[in-house]
């Protein structure tokens, strides 16, 4: 029998477009590791901010990226980052996070010191025995897996959006990080060409997931 073909589904689309729920609802249906990179991006904001170093402040946080021990714990089927040991708790939420997470992520060094990682975590989810690995994010499909298996583009309107993360309970600045996100030279946040672009606004999260799971099922059945 041919050995089960490993896929890399790639998710990447605006604050509150419904990554974290889509990609949650793949990596059960179809025993694939999941990774939010916002929680990379988030996590090293936080580590900065405690540490008082500006995103400017390039020799400070080129040393401080060279010291960081990055690995990766599995629970269920979640990645988390490890910094030196520890994962992160719901400090990387907090207002402050949310403030400075888009300027710390606009710095081409920052992004580069977490690429390779980003990339190991396929080798993490073939080792671990899942069937693929499903990566959310802006820069997914463009710069960490342009080869990936599939490529998603999620969008959804600003009003609705924003109608969303409110009956989360949040208010994490969605359309500001977006306004930076998007406009920034590294690895802007934009759908790739060639990616599967879905506008969610009309439709809901299981509608969504069983759009995105059509494309998937083919290939894993
Ligand atoms: O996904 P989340 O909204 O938690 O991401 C927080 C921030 O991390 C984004 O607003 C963006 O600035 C940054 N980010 C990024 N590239 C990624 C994932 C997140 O620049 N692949």
């Amino acid at each position: 029998m041919a050995p089960q073909s490993f896929i890399i589904v790639a998710i990447d689309g605006g604050a509150a477009s419904g990554k974290s729920s889509t990609a949650r609802a793949l990596s059960e249906r179809f025993n694939l590791l999941h990774v939010d990179t916002g929680s990379h991006y988030r996590r090293l904001t936080h580590e900065m901010l405690r540490r008082q170093v500006r995103p400017d402040d390039l020799p400070a946080l080129q040393s401080i990226l060279a010291a960081l021990r990055l690995d990766t714990r599995i629970e269920g089927r979640c990645a988390e980052m490890e910094i030196d040991g520890r994962t992160a708790g719901g400090e990387i939420r907090s207002p402050e996070v949310n403030a400075s997470v888009s300027h710390y992520a606009a710095v081409p060094e920052l992004r580069q010191a977490l690429l390779a990682y980003q990339r190991g975590q396929a080798g993490i989810a073939r080792r671990h025995g899942f069937r693929g690995l499903v990566m959310e994010g802006r820069d997914i499909g463009s710069v960490i897996f342009p080869d990936a298996d599939f490529r998603f583009f999620l969008r959804a309107e600003s009003g609705e959006r924003t109608k969303r993360r409110a009956n989360q309970g949040f208010d994490d600045r969605i359309l500001e990080r977006d306004r930076i996100d998007s406009s920034r030279k590294a690895a802007p946040l934009t759908c790739p060409p060639g990616a599967i672009d879905i506008d969610t606004t009309p439709l809901t999260l299981g509608q969504v997931v069983e759009k995105m799971a059509a494309h998937l099922a083919p290939r894993l059945a």
